[in-house]
């Protein structure tokens, strides 16, 4: 049976809407292809995936406050890695049926940009690890 994910999505939050040329013009070819295409950078290549320092994880996209580094933890998959969300209402989940498997893909849910999948072997309370693209994230140090 497959986890109903789409029923906890905000749908009445505005969001960002952009032309794909705008979107080409305001994100660099990296992060356009991991935010409006879905793509996925390799593994041990981004900027974050070993980042330490504190603070506030934001859309590359809009500046949405997507993750907190106290929620960040080292997987050892290749890319930055959390436990859970800033605000549950700043992420959309969706069901991912590519590549002949069903993950669960993360968007921002302000602006629709791709940011990673979620999977189910993280280490905290809840179990959930949120596998991020480097791309997506934008650090807000404090
Ligand atoms: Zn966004």
């Amino acid at each position: 049976m497959i986890k109903q994910t789409h029923t906890k999505n905000q749908t009445e939050r505005p969001r960002v809407e952009k032309t794909d040329s705008a979107w080409r013009e305001q994100l660099t070819a990296a992060q356009y292809e991991v935010l409006r295409r879905k793509g996925t950078e390799r593994a041990f290549t981004g900027k974050y995936f070993d980042e330490k320092r504190k603070g506030m994880y934001r859309c590359a996209g809009c500046g949405t406050e997507l993750f907190s580094s106290e929620t960040k933890f080292d997987s050892g998959t290749g890319w930055p890695s959390f436990t859970e969300p800033a605000d549950r209402a700043n992420v959309e989940l969706h069901d991912d049926f590519s590549y002949g498997m069903h993950r669960i893909e993360v968007t921002c849910s302000a602006c629709g940009g791709h940011l990673g999948h979620l999977f189910p072997d993280g280490p905290g309370r809840t179990g959930d690890r949120y596998c991020i693209n480097s791309c997506s994230l934008d650090l807000d140090e404090h």
